[in-house]
């Protein structure tokens, strides 16, 4: 059977987005309310692989060099290791905006073997991210956004459709942070229903 795929943002879904510039140094990490919990029962209770995409501005330059990006990395990605959260592949695009890279998010350029492949379904697949540029990113890839809508006007440069017409045709599920909403466990009863 082919498989499902839930394509996971890092920064402002799996840990909080500093107001400003990159996750450089460990006083500016810190993960996303209950995302263990949730997503433990993703992992665990559904049948998707889970894949990280992360646009990274300026990785390997001088100003945000690996050395100060990937011990923190591996730090995030072996955290969800330990409580049974394995991502399968991980994919990070390092260009800036102004370079319109075919690999930056929401462009499809690191996810295209995923596509027109009859060993996944991307019909029941979902990208999760807070970005409306997320949502493009969905629809670019033939899925459906689940949008942590926690900091507006975002990315909207990047769009090639307007917020409206994503909403239209490629929102699945938004999540905003109202007070008393879990909005990871949002996510997982929303899809809990869809593999009910
Ligand atoms: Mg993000």
């Amino acid at each position: 059977m082919a498989k499902k795929i839930l394509f996971i943002d890092r920064d402002g879904t799996l840990i909080i987005e500093p107001s400003s510039g990159n996750i450089d140094t460990w006083d500016k990490l810190q993960f996303y309310p209950h995302v263990f919990k949730y997503l433990n029962l993703i992992a665990t209770e559904f049948d998707y692989e889970l894949i990280l995409v992360s646009n990274q501005d300026g990785l390997g330059t001088h100003l945000f060099p690996y050395s100060d990006f990937q011990p923190i990395q591996d730090f995030i990605m072996k955290s969800f290791e330990n409580e049974d959260i394995i991502f399968d592949a991980s994919y990070i695009d390092g260009s800036l905006k102004e370079e319109k890279s075919p690999n930056r998010k929401p462009r499809i350029g690191m996810v295209k073997q995923y596509m027109n492949n009859p060993d996944y379904d991307l019909d029941k697949s979902f990208v999760i991210g807070d970005r409306i540029t997320d949502v493009q990113f969905a629809k670019n890839l033939g899925c459906k956004g689940i949008w942590i809508h926690n900091r507006s006007g975002l990315g909207l440069k990047e769009l090639t459709d307007t917020e409206e017409v994503l909403r239209e045709t490629s929102l699945a599920l938004e999540v905003k942070p109202l007070p008393g909403v879990i909005q990871w466990q949002e996510i997982y009863e929303f899809l809990k229903q869809k593999n009910s």
